[in-house]
């Protein structure tokens, strides 16, 4: 199972729960992580399980940070808000920097979202 971390910033949820329900048969046979209301919206809206972390704010990116760094997360999709200023920043550079210590494919927008997910369909099908 791939195992897939799900974010996105207030501005950017309504985005990423439509992308999810867009490529859901591929995000089923996936094991999906998410911050808390990422995950509850994911998991009300589209019907797929998710396991649940802290809200970002409240330490839920460090958490997915974390994941990452004992190499349990395949993929990351990060849709952050470039418009507003964050509480938590200083997670979400540490987030964004541990993907890159360990080379795990971080999306922060759809465009790069849409080109990642068509590689987890691919090392799905493959
Ligand atoms: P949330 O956290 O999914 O609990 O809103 C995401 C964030 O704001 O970093």
């Amino acid at each position: 199972m791939l195992k897939i971390a799900l974010i996105a910033h207030d501005k950017k949820k309504l985005d990423l729960a439509m992308f999810v329900k867009e490529w859901k048969e591929t995000f089923k046979k996936c094991t999906l992580y998410a911050t808390k209301t990422t995950g509850k919206i994911i998991e009300d809206k589209i019907g797929l399980p998710v396991n649940k972390l802290e809200s970002g704010p409240y330490g839920g990116d460090l958490q997915i940070g974390s994941l990452v760094a004992s190499g349990e997360i395949d993929f990351v999709i990060f849709l952050r808000d470039p418009l507003t200023a964050q509480p938590h920043e200083p997670d979400v550079s540490a987030l964004m920097r541990v993907c890159d210590v360990h080379n795990i494919p971080l999306a922060t927008n759809l465009g790069t979202a849409e080109a990642l997910v068509i590689e987890i369909k691919r090392k799905l099908e493959g």
